[in-house]
């Protein structure tokens, strides 16, 4: 998403990411480098598992929606285990495996 980095203020192509499973809010690539996304400069020996891991995300949608269509979205759940505890409930949460 093309728009202004919260972080540095400047213009850019705005991404959010998850990484080990913690959540780096909305910005630009610069500032993604800068939270410790980096692994793109890091050891080639990591360079095949990002690129994995960056296909992946790729596949999804830059921000995950909690629900797809009226069922619950597990990954949102893995991705955001505590707003998954606003969205849904106790049995939803059961019923995803969470
Ligand atoms: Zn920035």
């Amino acid at each position: 998403m093309e728009g202004k980095c919260p972080i540095c203020k400047k213009n850019g192509n705005l991404r959010a990411r998850i990484i080990s499973g913690k959540y780096i809010s909305e910005r630009c690539t610069d500032c993604l480098i800068e939270a410790g996304v980096g692994i793109e400069r890091g050891v080639s020996s990591t360079s095949a598992e990002y690129s994995r891991e960056r296909q992946r995300e790729d596949f999804r949608k830059d921000i995950i929606q909690p629900y797809i269509g009226n069922k619950p979205n597990r990954d949102f759940a893995q991705a955001y285990p505590d707003k998954a505890k606003e969205y849904f409930t106790e049995t939803e949460l059961k019923e995803m495996g969470i």
